[in-house]
Order: C-alpha cells, then structure tokens, then sequence
C-alpha cells in the first residue's frame, strides 16, 4: 500500500502493523480449521478488544479508540488481509449493529449496549433481512406490538452475520403502518424466552462467519430498548448502510489485491512447456489486467473514503465504488483461479477461498442492482 501515503499518515502506519501482527499470531495459523469448522472460537472477540480493535471509531467515553475512517480502512483491509472474508465479517459485526446505537441511542442505551460490545464480552449482529426480502428494507414485516412498557415481537430474519452466537441483534421491526414511515429499530437480547436461531445457514463462503435464521416468536422487548422514536429508523437504516458498503468495498478491493499476489507468486514459480507461466504473454497480460482494475478501483475508494472523511456527501460515488470493486474482485479472482489451473480449483490454494468468498459482495449490503437503482435516482 506504499503507494497510497496521502491518505494514510504515521498513525495508520502504525496501526496497521499492529493488527497485521495480531492477525499473523492470533488468526493465520488457525484460519484454516475455522474456515473448515464454520466458526472461530468466541475468545477471539475477547483478543480483538483487548488490543483495541473492536473500539476503533468509538468515542473513548464508551470504551473506544477516537479514529479516522482510513484506521477503519486499514483494519478491514487488514483483517481481510487474514485470507478469510467470514472471519472478517464474523469478528466485525458489531461493525453494522452498533453504529445506528450511536446514532440514534439515548446515552443510556449507547452505555448498555456499545461498552460490552467493544469490550469484547458481547456480541452483536444487525437483524434487517428477512426471508421474504431483503432489498426492499422498507416492507420489513417483523412485527412489533406495543404491550404496556415492552413490544411483543413476532416474525423471522434471515443471513444474519453472527446471528448463531449474538447476545444483542439491532432489530428492524414493523411498529406502524406499511412502508418505510413504520420501521422502528429495537436492541433485542437473544436470552429473551421466544428468541431462537431456527438454522445455521450453510454457505458457498464467508465459511469462518456463522450466518442464522433467526425466529421471534412473542418475544418480549422493553421500550427503552427502541433506537430514537417510533417509526423513525429507516433512514437510520440506510445512513448504516453507508460504511456498510465502504467496508465491502474495501473487503473486495483486498480480496482481489491477495488473489494477484498470489498469482504473481504462482506464475513465477510454475513452469508449462519448459518455462514459467509468467513466459506466455497471455498470463502476463492477465496480470497487468488485475494489477490495473484493482489499482484504479482501489484509487477510487480510498479518494471516496477522504471525502467522506472530509465531511461531504457520497451516496452516489460510494454506491458506484460497491459496485465496481466487487465486480473487479469477482473477474480477479476468476483469473486467479484460472492462472493456478488445476490447484486453483483445490483446498489448499488461497484463491479457491477468494474465488468463494469473493461473490457474496456484489449481494450483501445491497446488491450491485440496488445501487444502480440509488444512483439512478441521483444522477436521472
Ligand atoms: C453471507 C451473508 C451475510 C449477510 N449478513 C446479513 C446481516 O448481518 N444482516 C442482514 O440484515 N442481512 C444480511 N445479509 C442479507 C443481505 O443483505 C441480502 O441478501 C441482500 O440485501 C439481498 O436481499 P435478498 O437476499 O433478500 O435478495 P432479494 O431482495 O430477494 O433480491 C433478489 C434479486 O433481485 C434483485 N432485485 C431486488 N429488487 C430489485 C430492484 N428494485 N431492481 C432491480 N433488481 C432488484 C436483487 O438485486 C437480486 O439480484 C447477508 C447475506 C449473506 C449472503
């Protein structure tokens, strides 16, 4: 990332030596049996807190780091940089569930709710997506029920990141009438008698992040568990997604950065008809082609990621950057595969779990057709 010192200053510099150590001694030489086991062990929460990570972002009076959005950025990249897309998303799902608390949470609420997170004693995920839908956030039917001083919440969500283990799901309910004017959000502990995970979801990646359906079935939820007022929280919702897509983002532009890495390592040691791969033009060439997309989609982010940072508006472009990295990363990690030939297919070699991992971000936090249709709405 030497190339790219105008958005990352000493401290990024730092920080980022400081989760790839982390991730060299606590995630590397066991990444392999989690991704196979479906899961990684509950205490890495607990490392991951007590170095600081988890808090990254958060005000120092709730437990975390003040920081900028590229520590944000090095940490995911870092992370992702474990060569397993699921544990990056398992181990920062309190990514998504804790910030519309921050947001919209009473000091209360942000105590209660952020400080064990960051603390690595709870886990959290984000309960949007149901089985009915998931792009159309504005005709969720979880339905909650007011019943004195608590809800009664009656329904199911599903590929919810973490969803097996969570102690705390920020929840999309239906509190009003239809559409998006009747969306509240509630912080629902999974011990509450009615909660279950009714599945734990098998998938074709991401194998490290345990992904649940969950039911709720007359669970009962206290109404000072509800984020801001009654019926306010889609545009919370959607604010969320925002960080949501530029840490997807920045997962694809990485994913694609490591299954070139790889393929330049391949290419120069494998030989074919008495001479290294790196000998046919074809394979140079496809390199080069890589090297150049991820180059210019990763440019683009990181400029993207300053403006935010900077304070302006970027729904559009960041909506546009989604879209680009992860189908830059779907068409490098093909080629990965297809550089490595036969062991591209294989267990062993990276790029199979990159290949893997590499589609669901053209579909998680908005699919690629829902950001041409939010970009289609500004720029029409
Ligand atoms: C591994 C994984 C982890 C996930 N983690 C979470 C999580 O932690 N929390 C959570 O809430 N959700 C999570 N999700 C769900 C994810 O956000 C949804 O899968 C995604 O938003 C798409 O919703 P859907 O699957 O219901 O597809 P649908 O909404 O049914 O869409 C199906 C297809 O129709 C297209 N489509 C839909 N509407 C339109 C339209 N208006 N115009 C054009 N095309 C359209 C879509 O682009 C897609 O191609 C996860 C998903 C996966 C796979």
């Amino acid at each position: 990332m030497s190339g790219n010192l105008d958005y990352f200053g000493e401290s990024h510099r730092i920080f980022r030596q400081s989760v790839a150590r982390f991730v060299e001694r606590e995630i590397k030489p066991y990444v392999d049996e989690w991704e196979e086991a479906g899961e990684f062990p509950r205490d890495l929460y607990q490392k991951a807190a007590d170095v600081g990570f988890l808090g990254i972002g958060y005000p120092e009076n709730l437990g975390g780091t003040e920081a900028d959005l590229f520590h944000e950025v090095v940490l995911t990249e870092e992370l992702t940089r474990s060569g397993s897309g699921g544990l990056a998303a398992g181990l920062m799902s309190l990514g998504i569930a804790l910030p519309p608390i921050l947001a919209l949470g009473t000091e209360e609420q942000k105590e209660r709710f952020i400080r064990p997170v960051l603390r690595g004693e709870k886990i959290a995920s984000l309960g949007i997506t149901e089985p009915g839908g998931g792009s159309d956030v504005a005709s969720v039917r979880t339905r909650a029920v007011r019943d004195g001083d608590s809800y009664i919440v009656n329904g199911s969500k599903t590929m919810i990141t973490s969803g097996c283990r969570a102690d705390q799901v920020t929840l999309a309910v239906r509190t009003g009438e239809a559409g998006h004017r009747g969306i509240s959000l509630l912080v629902v502990d999974t011990n509450s008698p009615g909660f279950t995970v009714s599945k734990k979801l098998r998938k074709m990646g991401w194998w490290a992040s345990d992904t649940a359906e969950l039911a709720l079935q007359d669970v009962r939820v206290p109404v000072e568990n509800r984020l801001g007022q009654e019926g306010s929280a889609f545009y919370g919702i959607m604010r969320n997604f925002q960080k949501e897509r530029l840490y997807l983002t920045v997962m694809a532009n990485t994913t694609a950065q490591m299954a070139l890495e790889e393929s330049l390592k391949y290419a120069r040691l494998r030989e074919a008809f008495g001479k290294p791969l790196t000998g046919f033009q074809v394979t140079r060439h496809k390199l080069v082609d890589m090297a150049t997309m991820i180059e210019v989609s990763r440019e683009f982010a990181y400029r993207m990621a300053a403006k935010i940072q900077a304070g302006e508006n970027k729904v559009k472009e960041i909506s546009m950057a989604k879209i680009f990295s992860a189908d830059i990363c779907d068409r490098v990690c093909h080629m990965a595969v297809q550089i490595h030939g036969g062991y591209g297919y294989m267990r062993e070699y990276l790029v199979e779990r990159l290949y893997r991992d590499s589609r669901i971000l053209s579909i998680g936090g908005g699919t690629s057709e829902i950001m041409k249709e939010i970009i289609s709405k500004i720029i029409l």
